[in-house]
């Protein structure tokens, strides 16, 4: 997976001309921490899990990344996700730097006893290196706002009241109005950008979404609104579709008890992967990285793709998808809302004064289309595709900070 990220900041680099010895420094993770989770199991029997901290860069602030639960997650992921950080913060302009990380747990094997223990003791070996003014968590897959709010709690019980420690808190702990929607909003809005480029509208698309958690529930929900048709849902379970448009609200009912779409009546079911292939104007991946990869990049149907999850597409799958002018809007823009509400509840935090609903949803809807006109311009600059031009945008932003901060000698023109 790091080896992907890679991939497109060297396309990237290589469209700025950018020095070998420039393209290292930035490349490079400042510090990666691993940590041995140890822990008493509801049956009183030893367990270990590993914890991961990659702070990629700082140039631009403390640095801000999500925390992911999963079997899977280990040092090259959180590596490669931190790096996405880094410049996904610079797209949007908002002041951190990137990090990410997480444990190598499955939450859906554990109960909340364990969850809420091995989260503790992340924090306990982690606390040197997370604070308000260093490193941020946040919620990412399999992490909600209760696993936040165990956060805070515990790592003031070090550094004393730090609610600006982590983001993605409940309401009542400090957490902001809009935060849990802000992935999916911003997906909306930067959908709604793309179809204002080629003409069309809200009512002409038909929609397919990969993923129902935080990031495919609100796309999918906010889509809906503006009057498009989101025809197919997949999850890890299972897929439900229906041609006159799915019922997002009653959905959303059906999987807070079932905790998957399979099942749910008001559509018909099919098998999950092949929500990718759908016959839609829109795809919307937001489930994990991969899913759209060379056995399946000559099935997608869809000419938009708004990249929900974080790298659900290969590079070889990339190129492809380019090539045939499909027009796709890359991770580190289009789910970009979620760290920008996270940059308010910091600002909220830190200013110890609440902002409103309203006022939350019209600055991030402002963000997000700043980003997408600075991509766009940038892209039509040196006739380059969406995704590489977020690369050069955050580059060049990151080198600027970088330089001012005198992180490198070279008097560079970025
Ligand atoms: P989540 O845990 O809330 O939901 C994940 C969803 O993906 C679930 O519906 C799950 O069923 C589905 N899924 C898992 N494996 C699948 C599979 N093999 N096939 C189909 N569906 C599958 O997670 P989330 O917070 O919605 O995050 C989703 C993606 O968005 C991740 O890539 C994450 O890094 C990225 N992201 C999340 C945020 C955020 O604010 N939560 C912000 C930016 C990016």
């Amino acid at each position: 997976m790091l080896e992907d990220a890679k991939y497109y900041f060297q396309k990237a680099a290589d469209v700025m001309e950018l020095p070998e010895r420039l393209r290292e420094i930035l490349i490079t993770p400042i510090r990666v921490v691993k940590v041995d989770l140890v822990f008493d199991d509801d049956n009183g029997k030893l367990q270990h899990y590993l914890g991961f901290r990659v702070q990629h860069n700082k140039a631009r602030g403390p640095m801000k990344g999500g925390l992911r639960f999963h079997p899977d997650m280990d040092e090259d992921h959180a590596t490669a996700l931190a790096n996405l950080m880094t410049w996904k913060t610079a797209v949007v302009d908002v002041p951190f730097g990137g990090a990410k990380g997480g444990i190598n747990c499955d939450p859906s094997k554990m109960s909340e006893r364990e969850l809420n223990v091995v989260t503790r003791k992340f924090v306990e070996q982690t606390k040197e290196i997370i604070g308000p003014t260093t490193d941020i968590p946040a919620p990412d897959v399999n992490t909600n706002a209760k696993v936040m709010g165990w956060i805070m709690d515990e790592y003031s019980k070090y550094a004393g009241f730090s609610p600006g420690v982590v983001t993605g808190k409940p309401l009542h702990l400090f957490g902001s109005e809009g935060r849990d929607e802000a992935t999916g909003r911003g997906v909306m809005v930067v959908l709604d950008e793309a179809l204002k480029g080629l003409g069309k509208s809200w009512k002409d698309i038909r929609v397919a979404v990969q993923g129902f958690g935080n990031v495919g529930s609100n796309a999918a929900r906010l889509i809906a609104d503006q009057g498009a048709k989101v025809v197919a849902i997949g999850d890890h379970m299972g897929g439900v579709s229906n041609d006159d448009g799915l019922d997002i609200a009653a959905l959303n009912e059906w999987v807070k008890e079932h905790r998957t779409v399979k099942g749910f009546a008001g559509g018909s079911p099919f098998h999950s992967p092949v929500v990718i292939t759908w016959d839609v104007d829109v795809l919307i991946p937001a489930a994990l990285e991969g899913a759209i990869n060379m056995g399946n990049v000559n099935e997608v149907k869809a000419d938009i793709i708004v990249e929900g999850a974080n790298a659900p597409t290969s590079p070889e799958a990339h190129e492809i998808l380019v090539e045939r002018g499909v027009l796709v809007v890359p991770d580190i823009l289009a789910n970009a809302g979620g760290v920008t509400v996270s940059y308010f509840e910091w600002v909220q935090n830190i200013q110890q004064f609440s902002w409103q609903y309203d006022r939350v949803q019209q600055e991030l809807t402002s963000v997000m289309r700043r980003a997408y006109a600075a991509v766009n311009k940038v892209a039509r600059q040196y006739s380059i595709d969406m995704r590489t031009a977020a690369f050069v945008l955050a580059i060049r932003r990151v080198g600027e900070a970088a330089k001012a901060r005198s992180f490198f000698e070279e008097d560079i023109q970025l």
